[in-house]
């Protein structure tokens, strides 16, 4: 265990780094204060507080580093800020050494400024008072540490940035410029600084705490902490356009410069850099206040709502496309969604941003079909029963008289709830047996809420009716299916994904809540004030430190349905004339066959067609053949489709297809979120929320993040 002292531990710096610190094991902090109540409100409350006016009690405490970061921080030089400067950075500063002087092999790191070195980072020369306080204060840390044997450095960090800040700095007056009404006055802008985000000047401190062996008996040596690149303000505020898409709104040249503002200050880090440690974090990255994983749908929502607010907000995506499930993918000339996709939504906010997607929408009355045993049924099967055999008709329709009064039964699972709207008969042979394709389960294994509105269920009258005429009405639970014209089902959300920031090709890989920091696979650091996740649940939850136990089981709990996609390229129109259809039998293991050039023609080139066949089954359950074979072949050898127009398949797996709805989902899923929230990660979306959303409803969960940053 490590017994680090820190003073200004309420400071900007100071309180950061009391949270990063707060949590490591290794550490016993001891922070000194000048007023405890304050600091009880805004330090985590496992840190041990010495009241600054019981300094002395210091020396027993067998401290074995001291990270002095207390300081007067003023650019005047009135009487009273005099006064203020040396009580802080002079007397306080030697108090402190005063009363460690007994401490033998002490390791001190103390805090300076670039503000030391006015003209040349090589050659200290004072900018201000307080720097030059702080200049006066090294010799006298010179004299104790060698009275003391200490090891001790000066750490001089350069335009610090980020984290949790009640001081504006210059960065907020360029970030609440952009899309300013008025013009915010700023000097000429033409100053350089190195900006290094508050994680990095921590993250240094850190790497000194936990590698001594590196500095041990280093005296006073001097070491510069910035990322090594100059940014001038002109240039901070183009970043934050190419971060926002927005305009900034500055009046540079309303404000002279200050009197002695610095022109150029960019740190030298060679030397940190021989000792192991550089900045990791980008000017970029930095400046991010939100940021949204995954841009699927609901993370482009969540993009939008933050869009409209004065933050900078980041979305980061593996794949090289937005849209998620809802994306869309082309191969020789064929275009394919990931699963069906059309929208039947009646939100009017989803509906009048989809209403936007340039080269109109067709839209589609819905006529679905189903194939059992080798026959055209109409949707939906129970009242439309005309094409079975009189034999089989009659034994649905006496199960059907014969099933118990749904207002006296409780029904336990999916499977008695099936029975009970259908009776037996109808109940085992069509949607017992869907529900093992589709959901890959047994029905009385899963729970019905999910249920809704999207299975029909029909009279008795409407049963019998539809067992001897063709002629039934529509009953499909969506009157008219949209899709877009061009660019497939993701064409929807070009316009959300354009005006957001994305970073392609960033697959997360792990989250440090603690420093609020997000890590790429290939090795880019974000850190954020906010962060919302449309990953899948489980998916999270690997990427989190110490995650307690109670949640890894709750998340053991969560199942889904993973499914490939098997796309049929056609070069005929010669395929069944049905947007899409569902497969009862079982020797065929599709449960739903779809066209993608029926919901537009532009996803097939001229005179051909395509199909899409959605299979529900483990990774690797069948190998490619077995697949093709058992989906494909199948439609071939009913005489479906021809062998010979097929042009070529292509075949897609998506890891979370469907939300399953087992025993004890709403229990695992809030423990996962409640968890999660508590850590500081808002969940969005089908996966975020772990429910069976359209995409519809997966937009809005997006679109409706709490919208305060
Ligand atoms: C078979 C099927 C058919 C459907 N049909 C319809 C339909 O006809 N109509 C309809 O409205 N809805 C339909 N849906 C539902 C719709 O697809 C979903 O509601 C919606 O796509 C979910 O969007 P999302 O943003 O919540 O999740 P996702 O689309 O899963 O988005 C999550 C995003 O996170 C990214 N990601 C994952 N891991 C990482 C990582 N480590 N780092 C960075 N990014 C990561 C992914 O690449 C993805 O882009 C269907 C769904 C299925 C499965």
């Amino acid at each position: 265990m490590k017994k680090i002292l820190i003073t200004g531990a309420t400071g900007f710096v100071g309180q950061n780094l009391c949270r990063q610190f707060a949590s490591n094991k290794e550490y016993e902090l001891y922070c000194v204060v000048r007023n405890t109540e304050k600091a009880k409100n805004v330090l985590p409350k496992n840190l041990r507080l010495v009241d600054a006016v019981k300094l002395d009690l210091v020396s027993s405490l067998g401290i074995d580093y001291v990270v002095h970061l207390a300081s007067c921080l003023t650019s005047r030089d009135d009487t009273e800020s005099m006064r203020s400067i040396l009580d802080v950075n002079i007397r306080f500063s030697t108090e402190l050494l005063d009363v460690l002087k007994d401490c033998k092999c002490l390791k001190f790191i103390n805090l300076g400024s670039f503000a030391e070195y006015k003209s040349n980072p090589g050659i200290p020369e004072p900018a201000y008072l307080y720097t030059a306080a702080k200049q006066a204060f090294r010799p006298i840390l010179d004299y104790y540490a060698a009275n003391g044997e200490w090891s001790y450095v000066h750490l001089i960090p350069y335009t610090i940035y980020g984290g949790e800040n009640n001081q504006k700095k210059l960065i907020d007056y360029v970030r609440e410029s952009l899309d300013a009404p008025v013009p915010v006055k700023m000097s000429p802008g033409y100053q350089v600084s190195d900006f290094i985000h508050i994680n990095d000047v921590i993250g240094c401190i850190r790497f000194l705490i936990d590698n001594p062996q590196k500095w041990n008996g280093q005296k006073g040596e001097v070491y510069h902490l910035g990322t090594g690149r100059g940014t001038s303000i002109r240039e901070l505020a183009r970043i934050f356009e190419q971060a926002t898409k927005k305009k900034t709104n500055i009046e540079w040249g309303g404000l002279p410069y200050r009197k002695r503002d610095i022109m150029h200050a960019v740190a030298p880090i060679s030397k940190l850099k021989d000792l192991g440690w550089q900045a990791k974090i980008k000017l970029e990255n930095g400046i991010v206040d939100t940021l949204v994983v995954g841009a699927g749908i609901s993370g482009l929502g969540a993009l939008h709502t933050l869009y409209r607010k004065p933050i900078v907000a980041k979305g980061l995506e593996k794949s090289d496309t937005y849209g998620g499930l809802c994306s869309s993918f082309s191969v020789n000339g064929f275009r394919f969604d990931r699963f069906i996709h059309l929208s039947f939504s009646n939100i009017d906010e989803v509906n009048v941003l989809f209403s936007e997607v340039e080269g109109g929408i067709n839209r589609h009355s819905p006529n679905p079909s189903n194939l059992y045993k080798g026959r055209w049924i109409k949707h939906p099967s129970q009242n439309n029963l005309y094409v079975l055999d009189d034999e089989e008709k009659k034994t649905i329709i006496d199960d059907f008289k014969k099933r118990p009064d749904a207002s006296t039964v409780k029904v336990k699972n999916y499977e008695e709830w099936l029975r009970v709207q259908f009776g037996d008969y109808f109940a085992e042979h069509f949607p017992m047996v869907y529900t093992r394709k589709y959901w890959m389960k047994e029905a009385k294994d899963l729970r019905t809420e999910w249920v809704g509105n999207r299975i029909y269920q029909p009279s008795i009258e409407e049963v019998i009716a539809g067992s001897k005429s063709e002629d039934t009405r529509i009953t499909y639970y969506a009157k008219e299916m949209r899709y877009p014209k061009t660019g497939g089902y993701q064409h929807f959300l070009s316009k959300l994904a354009e005006e957001s920031n994305i970073a392609y090709k960033a697959e997360v890989q792990h989250i440090d809540t603690i420093k609020r920091e997000v890590t790429t696979i290939d090795g880019e650091v974000y850190p954020y004030r906010r962060l919302i996740s449309s990953l899948p649940l489980p998916e999270i939850v690997k990427m989190l430190d110490d995650v307690p136990e109670e949640v890894m089981t709750a998340v053991s709990k969560l199942e889904t349905t993973s499914g490939y996609h098997v796309s049929i390229a056609l070069k005929t129109k010669n395929i069944p004339p049905y947007l899409w259809w569902y497969i009862y039998d079982e020797d065929n293991i599709a449960s739903r066959v779809y066209s993608p050039s029926m919901k537009s023609e532009g996803n097939a080139p001229e005179g051909c067609s395509s199909l899409q066949m959605e299979v529900y089954c483990k990774e690797n359950e069948y190998n490619e053949q077995e697949l093709l074979d058992r989906t494909v072949g199948k439609l071939v050898n009913q005489g479906i489709i021809k062998q010979d127009d097929i042009l070529f398949t292509h075949i897609g797996f998506e890891k979370y297809a469907n939300v399953i709805f087992p025993e004890p989902i709403y229990y695992a899923r809030k423990t996962v979120r409640d968890y999660l929230s508590s850590v500081g990660i808002d969940t969005i979306g089908r996966f975020g929320e772990w429910d069976y959303l359209w995409s519809d409803q997966s937009l809005v969960s997006g679109l409706n993040i709490k919208q305060t940053c």
